[in-house]
């Protein structure tokens, strides 16, 4: 269904307070499907999938940011880092220290998120928040990274209100950081929200929301 990626991203780019940045999140949509929602006005792509990403970057190129979202394999991250403008999802010193090495051989600083586990669940990824001081300790002072926020997911729900103390929690674990002034971390982008939350996300401080669905429909 091609037809109204268009519409649904000007409607929604039209909806966001100005400053929260859009990321269509692109996993499983083709290049053109992708198009689609850039003439809608979308200015990032988010991609799960390291190789998914190449097929559309080869077609689309630089002119959209390209923001990584799923979960990185170290195997993964030399081609990673040539694609993308921001890694959303980074949760182990191994990943950082990789994303950093092959960065340098690019000479490129790569921006990163800290993916936080607000749910506490033990099947997803992130780093527990009470941990995310000590993690932002272990990996600062990698040359060729920049911490520049926070990502979160949350326990996915129909509901968008149970979603909000996981956001509220990783927003104060945010403040928390930039009160502690690390030097050389930047707190400046707090990713949290999907199609069904990111009303919420934003009240509770969101400036990156990842949407999905609401631009391109169902995934089949
Ligand atoms: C798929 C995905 C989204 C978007 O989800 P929708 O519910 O389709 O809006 C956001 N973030 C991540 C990390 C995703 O994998």
């Amino acid at each position: 269904m091609i037809s109204h990626i268009r519409e649904n991203s000007e409607r929604i780019i039209k909806s966001l307070p100005e400053k929260v940045r859009l990321v269509a999140a692109a996993k499983t949509r083709t290049p053109g499907e992708i198009m689609e929602a850039i003439s809608g006005g979308v200015k990032i792509i988010g991609e799960n999938y390291v190789q998914e990403a190449r097929e559309a970057y080869r077609v689309i190129g630089r002119q959209v940011e390209w923001h990584f979202i799923g979960h990185l394999q170290k195997n993964k991250v030399k081609k990673a880092v040539e694609i993308f403008d921001m890694i959303e999802t980074v949760d182990s010193a191994d990943i950082a220290e990789e994303i950093s090495k092959r960065c340098e051989a690019l000479d490129k600083v790569m921006p990163i998120l800290i993916e936080i586990n607000s749910g506490r669940e033990k099947n997803k990824f992130g780093v527990l928040p009470e941990d995310a001081e000590k993690f932002i300790g272990d990996i600062k002072s990698l040359s060729n990274i920049k911490i520049t926020g926070l990502m979160t997911m949350g326990p996915v729900s129909a509901d968008q209100e149970e979603a909000r103390p996981y956001f509220t929690e990783t927003r104060k674990v945010f403040e928390r950081i930039e009160r502690s002034g690390f030097y050389g971390v930047e707190m400046k982008y707090l990713s949290m929200g999907m199609t069904n939350s990111y009303k919420v996300a934003i009240e509770e401080g969101a400036n990156i929301v990842r949407i999905g669905t609401s631009i391109f429909g169902n995934r089949e």
